[in-house]
């Protein structure tokens, strides 16, 4: 087990109100023996500005922010999607691309309409059609950025998983949380919103990040 504080607690606090993430990284964490707190156990931490141009700034940004204001070791994730036909867009929007506040419907909503609109306007044929009927709009990419940051050092680990998929032009599964139901996984022919909580941790962006992020903290 690591050496360094940044492990030495009980309770691991991750950086986030996303109740998505939270789920995830409570049913990661426990595997570590670890309990999982978030920013829904801390109300009086005023909302972070995430003014950052990278996944990796923001992640930066909320480990810091966090863990100078409760004096211990924080998580911090930030992620989102990166699609083709959007030139790499929502990317650090994806929680607000339908603006401040969108909820994940919303989000998911305008995605379809912009992908849709640009397929509409494209002489391309579709990628590909589904065994359901349904088609493949744009290859795409989660990203999932992680910072821990130590207080008491100022020290920083950070690490980054991806996962490439394509968008679909309608909703598979209701798992997991964002744009999961529209993200396609070629290489296993399911939807990542069909997936268990194990099996998205197998496979998706954030389960890649906390497998880099582990060997640097036993390192540390
Ligand atoms: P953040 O809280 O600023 O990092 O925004 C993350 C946003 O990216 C979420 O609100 C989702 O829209 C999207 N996102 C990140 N990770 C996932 C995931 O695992 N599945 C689906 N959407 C995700």
């Amino acid at each position: 087990m690591a050496k360094h504080s940044f492990l030495s607690g009980d309770v691991i606090v991750v950086a986030t109100k996303n109740g998505g993430k939270v789920k995830e990284f409570a049913h990661a964490l426990q595997k570590l023996g670890k309990t999982t707190e978030s920013l829904l156990d801390y109300p009086d931490i005023p909302d972070i500005i995430e003014d950052g141009l990278t996944f990796a700034d923001n992640a930066r940004i909320k480990a810091k922010t966090t863990g100078d204001a409760l004096g211990i070791p924080v998580l911090a994730d930030d992620s989102g999607l990166r699609v083709g036909l959007l030139n790499g867009e929502p990317g650090v929007y994806s929680a607000r691309y339908a603006g401040e506040g969108a909820a994940d419907s919303d989000n998911n909503a305008k995605l379809l309409q912009e992908l849709e609109r640009i397929c509409g306007e494209s002489s391309e044929p579709a990628l590909e059609m589904l065994a359901d009927g349904s088609r493949l709009l744009s290859k795409a990419q989660f990203v999932c950025a992680l910072a821990l940051y130590d207080p008491a050092s100022g020290q920083f680990l950070e690490a980054e998983g991806t996962v490439d998929g394509f968008i679909t032009d309608r909703a598979h599964g209701s798992g997991g949380f964002g744009y999961d139901p529209l993200f396609w996984l070629p290489a296993i022919n399911r939807g990542m919103a069909e997936l268990s909580k194990d099996e998205k941790q197998e496979i998706s962006h954030r389960g890649d990040a906390l497998r880099r992020l582990l060997p640097l903290l036993e390192q540390s």
